[in-house]
């Protein structure tokens, strides 16, 4: 599908019924950021807090992913953060790679085509499967280069959830990797774009930002 404006996008988006996803969601989960950016960050679906607010990675995941950004010098408003999928599954269970698909054909391709990102982060399996082959597995193939189908060079990290499950020395292992894979995003960002600044001063609080959708989603 292609809109005149990504505002567009949004707006059929937050609207979408398409798939029985939509059931059990309180609605459709949209984007945050910034849609000028050249780098963009694909995560897996929306959690409890993110269908609250209708936007993706503000609940514990993306606060774990706002403080990993930081560490490489980018706060969210300066990046595209989307998910492959837009509605909430049932009882939060891990989306399946045809459940991404259908949702993703429909609003992550439109959305790529409207940002035209010039590197993407890859959030977890889902988001990697879908960019890449169904084949990919995170624990192989995060940290390296490969093209996706929009010809957008994209590069794998494990995704924040998956942190907050780890404990002790895998946990201290899984975050220098994620840091580094994010170092070696942002480096590549800057190398296609120098004159984009990936970092502002003051970083936004995204849960007051959509405190308003937020409330509107609660009164339907
Ligand atoms: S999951 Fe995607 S395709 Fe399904 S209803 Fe939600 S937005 Fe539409």
């Amino acid at each position: 599908m292609t809109f005149d404006s990504h505002a567009k996008l949004e707006q059929n988006l937050l609207t979408c019924a398409l798939c029985p996803l939509r059931q059990h969601a309180i609605g459709p989960t949209s984007y945050n950021g910034c849609p000028e950016s050249p780098l963009a960050i694909v995560g897996e679906g929306p959690g409890g807090v993110e269908d609250e607010y209708g936007v993706p990675l503000v609940g514990p995941s993306g606060q774990l992913l706002d403080k990993a950004l930081t560490s490489v010098k980018v706060t969210r408003d300066r990046v595209y953060t989307t998910n492959v999928i837009k509605c909430r599954p049932k009882g939060n269970r891990t989306p399946t790679i045809e459940e991404g698909c259908f949702c993703a054909e429909k609003w992550l391709d439109a959305e790529m085509a409207s940002v035209k990102p010039k590197v993407i982060i890859a959030l977890g399996s889902v988001a990697l499967k879908y960019l890449y082959g169904p084949d990919k597995r995170i624990t192989k193939d995060r940290g390296q280069w490969f093209t996706t189908k929009y010809q957008i060079p994209a590069i794998a990290t494990y995704h924040p959830a998956y942190l907050l499950r780890l404990t002790g020395k895998e946990l201290i292992r899984a975050k220098w990797e994620v840091f580094y894979d994010l170092q070696k995003a942002v480096a590549k960002c800057l190398e296609l774009a120098p004159d984009f600044s990936l970092q502002s001063a003051e970083p936004p609080n995204l849960l007051e930002q959509y405190k308003t959708r937020r409330e509107t989603r609660r009164a339907k």
